[in-house]
This record gives structure tokens, sequence and C-alpha cells, in this order.
């Protein structure tokens, strides 16, 4: 689409990870969108939450400006993790991935998150990725070795561009987040991949290449161009997904369609508890579903949206008597379009929930009623 000058100056504004800017995010009037979900083999934590508000807000606002969204959220319920996690309790990897799926809608739900366009599962696109890991052999992107189909980078010169990646960096990362740069079968360090073996207790579909099952990265490219096409408006996710998964998904998209996988890359911030990055494998997980047994989940909304999406920030055990106490005050100052204007202008201007939330504040405290601006913020009052 053309944008005008005078378009610009009132689009909205959103960093883009990969154009390294806040830039204007102009796109037509269905805004396509596709955020990573998540491998299900425990619960929501405040991490997986942080990072889907952004998009639900976002999604609001876009709403609110006229724009229809239709937002995909991928399951993956195909991968090492969860396979693991079945096999210490005894279970079948799909029956623990339908249980941790249905606590994570219990805890979205209640949270007021709008309903996803669609929710495709990994295993739902087998015969989507036995197609595109055979375009990319046949195009020279791929190739097989020793049951394993690897994804060749050294035939995609932008590899690493698109978040400015230097060679060193991404293979540190890779290392780091167990992509086996070191792997003899791979031509390159950096080659990934596209489909493997199954060791004999994991699932396995037939392909041409033996069977096997799906690398991480492909089923994202796959499920993308089956629910929303060749190239999406807007791709998110956690910013620890930047690389290799997104780096990857985009390249080998871009080699398969020669399009690109995105417009616009948005990435969250990571939550903090005890000084560390909130991760399963430290233990310092807050659970949704703990914190909603205390808490008005739309407290906890709140608690979320004092941060900025792009800002690390840290749980503190305080923050939610202080976000029940602002709730209190709004529920208690009523209906009325108090803060409204201020909260769209925040919203638009690269998605400022803690200034969108002092707006609503000092609303409050000027008397005025402000369930549509909270309701904008998904806090129906
Ligand atoms: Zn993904």
């Amino acid at each position: 689409m053309t944008t005008s000058a005078s378009d610009a100056v009132s689009a909205m504004q959103l960093f883009d990870t990969a154009r390294r800017a806040v830039v204007p995010f102009t796109p037509g009037d269905v805004v396509t969108m596709y955020t990573c979900g998540i491998t299900p083999y425990d619960a929501t934590h405040l991490g997986h939450a942080a990072t889907f508000l952004t998009y639900d807000v976002l999604q609001r606002r876009l709403r609110d400006r006229g724009h229809d969204t239709r937002c995909v959220r991928n399951v993956t319920d195909v991968d090492d993790p969860l396979l693991d996690k079945a096999r210490q309790l005894g279970i079948h990897y799909l029956d623990l991935a339908a249980r941790e799926v249905a606590r994570l809608e219990a805890d979205l739900e209640a949270m007021n998150f709008l309903p996803v366009y669609s929710a495709p599962r990994a295993t739902s696109a087998i015969a989507e990725i036995r197609k595109v890991v055979s375009q990319l052999i046949d195009s020279g992107h791929a190739y097989v070795a020793e049951g394993v189909v690897l994804f060749d980078v050294s035939t995609y010169a932008g590899f690493g561009s698109l978040f400015h990646l230097g060679q060193d960096e991404m293979i540190a990362l890779a290392t780091e987040r167990g992509g086996n740069p070191t792997d003899p079968r791979k031509r390159n360090p950096l080659d990934f991949v596209l489909w493997q073996a199954s060791t004999e207790d994991e699932p396995a579909w037939d392909s041409l290449w033996g069977p096997g099952r799906p690398g991480w990265h492909i089923e994202c490219t796959a499920l993308a161009q089956r629910e929303l096409g060749d190239t999406i408006d807007l791709h998110g996710g956690g910013g620890d997904l930047i690389f290799p998964h997104h780096e990857c998904s985009a390249a080998q998209s871009q080699c398969l369609t020669g399009q690109p996988l995105a417009r616009h890359w948005m990435h969250g911030a990571l939550v903090w508890k005890d000084g560390a990055k909130m991760s399963k494998s430290l233990g310092n997980l807050v659970f949704m579903s703990e914190l909603r047994e205390a808490w008005d989940p739309r407290a906890i909304r709140l608690m979320i949206l004092e941060h900025h999406y792009r800002n690390d920030w840290s749980w503190s055990d305080d923050s939610m008597p202080v976000a029940t106490a602002r709730l209190e005050r709004w529920v208690e100052a009523g209906d009325g379009r108090g803060g409204l204007d201020e909260v769209r202008a925040a919203l638009d201007d690269d998605l400022d929930t803690p200034r969108a939330v002092a707006a609503v504040d000092a609303a409050v405290a000027a008397g005025q009623g402000v369930s549509q601006a909270a309701a904008l913020l998904g806090v129906d009052l």
C-alpha cells in the first residue's frame, strides 16, 4: 500500500527489531500477525503472559483504529522439552500437550485476552512441513545428511543480516541454545535442522528422508504460510527468540517464497526474578495459575502494563498490592471516557503502556470516569 505523509504522521509508531528504529506501522484493513506460542510441557508463567499481553493490547488499539486483526499463535506440540517431560511423567506427549494447552487457555481467558485467530499445532502441519522441506532441498537450499535435513546457510547471503548478527555471535548463541554448531553432519556450523530422525521412543512420521519429525523453525514457516500467507504484517515473540528461531525462520521463508516472512518484527523484553531471567531451568518462575488464585486477573494485567514491552523488568512481591489498589481506584471512578485520548496517543507511540496507565491515573485523580480508556487496555471495570 502507499502511505502519504499525513498517514505516516498519524500512523501508529512501533519499534521494528529488524530496522532497529521506531517506524510507522501502516498495515492494510486486515492486519496479519504471527506470534510464537508455547511448547506445552509446563504451566504458563509471567514471562509468557507479558509477551502475549503485548500483542493483545496492540490488537485492541488496531481494532480501535478500525482494523481487523488476525493473530495466529502456534503450539509447538512436538519438540525435545515436551518429549522429555512426557517421558519423565510416563504419559503420551500429546496428552501432556493437551493438558498444558488447556491450562494456558484458561489463564489467558481469565485475563481477558482476545481470542486468537487460530492456534495451530505443529503436528497439524506435518504434510505442509514435508512439502516445504522438499521445496528447499529441490531449490538447493537444504541437504540430507544421515537422516537429517539441514538448511544450508551458505546458500542465503542475507543470513544474520535481518537482526544484524555477526558469525561469531551467532555461533555463540547457537551453542548456548542447543543448535549444535559442531555437529559433523553440518557443512557450515550455523546450518540448522529442518527434519530429524526420531529415536525409538519418539513420535515419527514417514518422509522421503526416513521416518522422523520436524525441526522447530520450519514449523513456524509452514504454519504462518498456511494460516496467513507468504508475508505477514507483524511477527512477534519473546526477545530470546530473535536468534536462532526468527533469523532461521525468516531465512528459510525468504528462500522458499522469494518474499520476506514479515514486514515488521516486534519482540517483547524478558521478565526477571531474583536477579535472573525467569526460566524453567533456573526454577524462578511465577506461574499465572498461582497469581490468579491470589489476585484479581485485571490487577495482574495492570501490573504487567506498568512496564514497557521493550524493557526488561523484575517481578517484585510488592507489585500486586500496588496494582490492586490502582484497579480499585479505577473501578470507583466508574464509567466515562476520561483519559481515552491520552491512552490512544500513548499506545500509538510504540505501545507505551506505562504512559497509558499514568494517563488513566491522572483522569481518575481529576474526578473523571475511565471505563473506556481501561477497556482499551483490556481492563473491564
Ligand atoms: Zn516460531
